[in-house]
């Protein structure tokens, strides 16, 4: 067996897309209703306590979408981690 990002992206748990989540700027998540977490969101703008919590993940498909700002979608954890990093880098 090889390690690959689909594979990373199958076996991470909740927990560990939180702890990342919490790296990258966000505060601890709340749950929609479906007990899917939503974080705060890091994908448009840098990381602030006033964040929305409107940066939604599904782990059924691993997909996060956020729903206000920038209003996209990230088809892994990777591309979400990419585009915080490139906004936070941008204003050091
Ligand atoms: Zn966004």
């Amino acid at each position: 067996m090889y390690l690959d990002k689909d594979f990373i992206k199958q076996s991470l748990t909740i927990e560990e897309i939180t702890k990342l989540l919490i790296e990258l700027g966000s505060a601890a998540p709340l749950t929609d209703r479906n007990g899917n977490p939503k974080f705060q969101t890091i994908c448009h703008n840098l990381p602030n306590q006033n964040n929305s919590f409107k940066l939604y993940y599904y782990d059924n498909t691993k997909l996060f979408r956020c729903y206000t700002g920038c209003g996209e979608s990230f088809i892994d954890i990777f591309e979400l981690i990419e585009k915080a990093i490139y906004i936070q880098k941008g204003y050091e």
